[in-house]
Formats: structure tokens, C-alpha cells, sequence
């Protein structure tokens, strides 16, 4: 994807989007009569997806939440609650409740830089901790006050048992909220590059090591079996996204808790009081901690080799491949099965007279020349043709699959379109440069790429010596 369209996608959409409010008020809901019936009977729900959802959907940076957006969150935590017959009052307590915690998650994650808030800083899970412990705290506040009214106990078990539902739930399902990748730029994306292609069974393996630690726990059983996947998890913290982290840790929280209600994993602890409850489902998912973490430190560390590769074959000025860069994706290019019986031409192009260019406007000057060459070559050649700037004002192409015609109509083309193309250079002077080209082409793939480019270069000095802005093969 090009950083243009990455910027589009992450600019704000303009205006007022009263599709996109709906849109929230109904994933409230939604997650609220889910939260509702999958409650057990008595207890207040314990698994309640609509706060972290609401966080992660506020935090869109295509869609900045409005005042609109929050009310009708509201309306939809309301509307829920009524739907289940909760009356008025206990409606109302609820719902602010709710909003308490995401109000204050939101608040401390929108200020977070966006390497911070998707997760994909080393130590971003520390400051996840502080802004999740801040959430369930803010709500664990309400809680002093509802709780007495609503279920007549102390004020400081209302604490402890919002602080500890709310800490469970965002630990539980924010990180999946907030590493979870743009859906349509992940189809695009994955339409474009046909990943799957270097899929292999292999990769499953970690995921088959989860499930295995989780059957493993039920057949054994203890009250040591709860970390028992946790081993696998940190495979698949190493092996796969963040995201899919985020997802695995989430089913490993709910299936531990579900698993141990309902009698399939026997840790032979008793749960018969509201603060042994408690203390399991806290424990259980800050386990989750540890893979999150690590995924974490892979994701920044990836992205610190990513950046590094790149500058280490980019050149700095024109950002196409340097010489070092250009070399080696040529050999592996030339390496491919794909390629072996198919003709494959190099280009080799030198700008005329640069040396004049700089010492008439100057070395910025020259610099403009340069990249606006890169430009027009990258314009002018197809989708899988490398380009390399090699040194100087030297550039070369290594064209896949290109027979002599070809080559020499491309060649021709950025020759052409090279020489149309004028530069500004200082106040309203421009500045039209021409560039010579050597093309050498071979009907298999079988020649090492120095070779090919030493006789593109015999051809590139033909073209200096019959004068200049001309291609010779
Ligand atoms: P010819 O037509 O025979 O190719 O002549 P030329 O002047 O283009 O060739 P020559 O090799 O004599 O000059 C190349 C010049 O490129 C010399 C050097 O100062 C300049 N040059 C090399 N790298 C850069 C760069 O990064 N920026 C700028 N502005 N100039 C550069
Ligand atoms: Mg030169
Ligand atoms: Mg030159």
C-alpha cells in the first residue's frame, strides 16, 4: 500500500457521519443483551463485552467520537437494561456505571501516542495496566455508591466487585479492540499480495500446542493446571500477530472461567464466596499478561527490522533500492523457478552531462534532477521491474520476463518521457535534463546479475558515444 492511501485511510472522515453513531449505538446494545444473557442467573454479568468494545470503537481514528456518539452510547446502555426490565433507576445507575470506566480508559488511551495505544510498543503494556487499573477503579468508585442500593451489600465489596469485573473484562477483551487491523485494508491488502500462498501447515502448530495444554488441564486437573498454557501461548505470541494473540489470550481467559463453572476443569478450590470468585477471575486473566506482552516486544521489534532493512537497501535520496539492495533482490529475482526459461533484460542509465547540472545550479539542483529521474523511471517500467540507483547518477533496471523489443520500448519511454520532464530550479528557472541508456537482454535467467550489468553498461557507453539521450542494445 502506498503511504498516500495509508494516510486516507487514517484521515478523519469529514463532517457528521450519522451512520457511523448508529453504528456505535447498536454495537452497544448488542453487547449489552449479550453481556445480559449470557450472565449466570443472580450475579450481574460477568462476561461484558460492550465497555472494551465501546473503548476500542471511540478510539477509531477515521471516526473521532461526538457528543452524539457518547449519548447515544448511553441511550443504548439504557435501552438494553429497560429491554431487561431493570427499570428506570437501576438503568441509569448502570449505565453510568459503564460509562465512568470507558470515559476514563478513553480519556487516558486518546492521549497515548499511537504506537503506545495499539500495543505495539515494548513497554506499551504497561502503561495498558495503569489505564485499565484507572478504568475499573473509576467504576469501582460508582460501584461504592450503586452497589448498597442496587444488591444491598457494603459499599467497599461494590468496590472490589466493580473494580475486579471491570479490570477482568477490559484485560480480557480491550487488546483485541485495540491491535485489531482495519478490515478493509486488511482485505486489500491481503487481495493484493495473495499471502496465502506462503502459508504452511507448519504454523499451526502453536495454536495445536494451546489446545492441547487446555485438554491437557482438564484430563489432570489440580489447582495448579491453570498456567498450563501458558507455554504454548508465549509459542503463539512468537509465532503469530498481536492481534491473534490478543484473541487467543481472550478465548484462554473465557474458556478457563467457563471450564471452571462449569465442572470440565476441576482445580479442586472452592468457589463458593463472591471474593474466591473474584480472586479467580482476576488471577486467570492477568496470565494473559505475559503472551500479550511478549507479542508486544515482537511487533516493535519487527517493525525496528522493517525499518532497518529498509534503510539499509534504500538509498536516502530517491528511496529506490541502493546498490547493495538492487544486487541482492536481483539474485533472488533471478533465482526464481519461475523465471528460468524466460528472457529477462537489464537497463543500465546514466543522466547526460550532470556534472554540468550541478556545477551550473548546484548540488540541491542536481539533487531535484536525481529524484525526479527516479520518478519518471518508476513511472515508465511495470509492476515487477526493479529499479536500483547504483551510485552517482547511475541508475539500473532489472526487467523479469522481458524480451528485446520490450526492453527497448521501455527504455525508450523513460528516455522520452525523461527529456519532457522539466525541473523547477531556483526562482522560475527550469531545467530539462536527458539521460543515455544501455540495455542488455538474455533469453534465460541464467547469467549472474554483474555479468548482465557489465554488458549493459558496454551498450550505455555506445549511447554516450553516439551522442547522448539515446538507448542502445
Ligand atoms: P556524462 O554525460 O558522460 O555521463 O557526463 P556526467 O557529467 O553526467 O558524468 P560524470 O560522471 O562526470 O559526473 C557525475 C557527477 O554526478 C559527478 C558528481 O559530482 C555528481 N554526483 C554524484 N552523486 C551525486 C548526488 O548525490 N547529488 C548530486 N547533486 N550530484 C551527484
Ligand atoms: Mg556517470
Ligand atoms: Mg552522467
Amino acid at each position: 500500500m502506498g503511504i498516500n492511501q495509508a494516510a486516507d485511510d487514517a484521515r478523519p472522515v469529514d463532517g457528521f457521519d450519522l451512520q457511523d453513531v448508529l453504528f456505535i449505538g447498536v454495537i452497544v446494545f448488542a453487547c449489552s443483551i449479550f453481556g445480559i444473557y449470557t450472565a449466570p442467573p443472580g450475579v450481574l454479568a460477568a462476561f461484558w463485552p460492550a465497555n472494551a468494545v465501546l473503548v476500542g470503537l471511540m478510539l477509531r481514528p477515521r471516526h473521532p467520537p461526538t457528543p452524539l456518539h457518547w449519548l447515544v452510547a448511553a441511550g443504548a446502555y439504557m435501552l438494553a437494561d429497560l429491554y431487561m426490565q431493570h427499570g428506570w433507576p437501576k438503568s441509569a445507575m448502570l449505565t453510568a456505571t459503564n460509562l465512568m470506566g470507558v470515559s476514563v480508559c478513553y480519556f487516558l488511551l486518546s492521549r497515548m501516542n499511537p504506537e503506545y495505544q495499539s500495543l505495539r510498543h515494548p513497554r506499551s503494556m504497561l502503561r495498558f495496566v495503569l489505564v485499565v487499573v484507572s478504568g475499573a477503579a473509576a467504576a469501582g468508585a460508582v460501584g461504592i455508591f450503586i452497589h448498597p442500593v442496587l444488591f444491598g451489600g457494603s459499599p467497599s465489596h461494590g468496590f472490589a466487585f466493580w473494580f475486579s469485573t471491570e479490570l477482568v473484562n477490559y484485560i480480557a477483551i480491550l487488546p483485541v479492540m485495540l491491535t485489531m487491523p482495519d478490515v478493509r485494508r486488511w482485505l486489500t491488502e491481503h487481495k493484493r499480495r495473495a499471502d496465502w500462498s506462503s502459508w504452511r501447515v507448519e504454523q499451526l502448530a502453536p495454536l495445536a500446542a494451546f489446545a492441547a495444554s487446555l485438554w491437557l488441564g482438564t484430563q489432570l486437573g489440580g489447582p495448579g493446571v491453570i498456567p498450563y498454557p501458558i507455554p504454548a501461548m508465549l509459542w503463539c505470541a512468537l509465532t503469530y500477530s498481536l492481534f491473534a494473540t490478543a484473541g487467543i489470550t481472550l478465548f484462554f481467559s473465557l474458556w478457563t472461567l467457563l471450564a471452571i463453572s462449569s465442572g470440565t476443569l476441576v482445580i479442586g478450590a472452592n468457589f463458593d464466596s463472591q471474593q474466591a470468585i473474584m480472586s479467580l477471575r482476576v488471577g486467570v486473566t492477568l496470565t494473559a499478561l505475559a503472551p500479550l506482552t511478549v507479542a508486544s516486544v515482537m511487533v516493535a521489534r519487527d517493525e525496528l527490522l522493517a525499518r532497518l532493512k529498509y534503510a539499509a537497501s534504500h538509498d536516502v535520496l530517491t528511496q529506490v533500492l541502493n546498490r547493495g539492495g538492487f544486487l541482492t533482490c536481483a539474485e533472488a529475482l533471478l533465482a526464481t523457478p519461475q523465471l528460468h526459461r524466460r528472457p529477462v533484460a537489464v537497463m543500465m542509465m546514466d543522466i547526460d552531462f550532470f556534472k554540468k547540472v550541478n556545477d551550473s545550479y548546484g548540488h540541491a539542483a542536481g539533487d531535484v534532477v536525481l529524484t525526479n529521474f527516479a520518478r519518471v523511471a518508476e513511472a515508465g517500467l511495470r509492476s515487477g521491474d526493479l529499479l536500483g540507483r547504483l551510485g552517482g547518477e547511475e541508475f539500473a533496471v532489472l526487467l523479469p520476463g522481458c524480451g528485446a523489443e520490450d526492453a527497448r520500448l521501455i527504455a525508450q519511454r523513460i528516455c522520452d518521457a525523461f527529456a519532457r520532464h522539466a525541473v523547477a530550479v531556483g526562482d522560475s528557472q527550469s531545467l530539462n535534463s536527458t539521460v543515455s541508456i544501455g540495455v542488455c537482454c538474455l533469453p534465460g535467467s541464467g547469467t549472474p546479475i554483474e555479468t548482465m550489468l557489465s554488458s549493459a553498461d558496454t551498450a550505455l557507453y555506445k549511447a554516450k558515444h553516439s551522442g547522448r539521450n539515446r538507448v542502445e542494445l
